[in-house]
């Protein structure tokens, strides 16, 4: 993986990755612009984070509401005339679910039914229609946050908790989210994808009603390896905006 010194211009690097995106697609055959990417803005700066905007970025990730809630209080009263997509990428505690539904755009992580029921409250409280992607471990590791579904003898007992998320009225579930260990080899992470896209078939099989398009997936060190497996948003931080100050 390359990192870019802290130094190097954020608005080059944006745009390199987004020429690495659109040729990784075109060379298996996909369009650009079935690939959107997502900025991961977590552990940087207000000041790099507005230096990618003004570079073009039109979806932001951050992993803990709190860090990101400040960073968006402060951007708002600079930015007046862009609007950013916020996205929720970490693992979210159920007493932070009311300000990623009063702060967020879409969220990425969504791994468990008790979660998802304090998403619906506070959905249905501020009048909103939350878009999600269920996260699912397919690592098989088991540290990981996610529906664990590396495993197929898993996926049919996943399905009362997938039944109970898809029958909230104000949650849009829109597809799958995962995450890779981190590998020096990204070809390491293609069985990982792969099985990603097995159990969305497997998923929109089960429950054809539900539009199971979007897989979330590829990260700085892999993404082009999810484009070349279905990903249909990369979430991108260090590749783009050099090494994090902050965890
Ligand atoms: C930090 C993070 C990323 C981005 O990782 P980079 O290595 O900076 O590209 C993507 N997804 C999740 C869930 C993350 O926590």
């Amino acid at each position: 993986m390359v990192i870019p010194e802290k130094s190097a211009n954020i608005a080059e690097q944006y745009q390199k990755v987004l020429e690495k995106i659109a040729s990784t697609a075109t060379r298996v055959g996909r369009s650009a612009d079935e690939v959107k990417l997502v900025v991961v803005t977590k552990g940087h700066s207000i000041e790099r984070i507005h230096q990618v905007i003004e570079a073009g970025a039109l979806r932001l990730g951050e992993n803990y509401a709190e860090e990101a809630v400040e960073k968006i209080n402060q951007l708002q009263a600079s930015l007046n005339v862009k609007k950013v997509e916020w996205h929720m990428i970490g693992h979210v505690q159920s007493r932070k679910a009311e300000t990623v539904v009063r702060y967020f755009d879409f969220v990425h992580s969504l791994d468990s039914v008790k979660l998802a029921e304090r998403y619906e409250r506070y959905a249905n409280q501020l009048n909103k229609n939350l878009p999600v992607l269920l996260e699912i471990n397919v690592s098989g590791e088991e540290s990981k946050f996610g529906f664990s579904a590396w495993e197929k003898t898993n996926w049919d007992p996943l399905q009362t908790d997938i039944e109970a998320i898809l029958s909230k009225p104000h949650l849009r579930v829109c597809g799958l989210m995962t995450m890779a260990p981190y590998f020096d080899d990204a070809e390491k992470a293609r069985p990982i994808f792969r099985r990603l896209v097995e159990f969305q078939i497997y998923l929109k099989r089960k429950f054809p009603e539900v539009d199971w398009k979007e897989l979330s997936m590829g990260m700085s060190s892999d993404y082009e390896v999810a484009i070349e497996e279905g990903a249909t948003i990369v979430r991108i931080g260090q590749a783009i905006l050099g090494p994090r100050t902050k965890a």
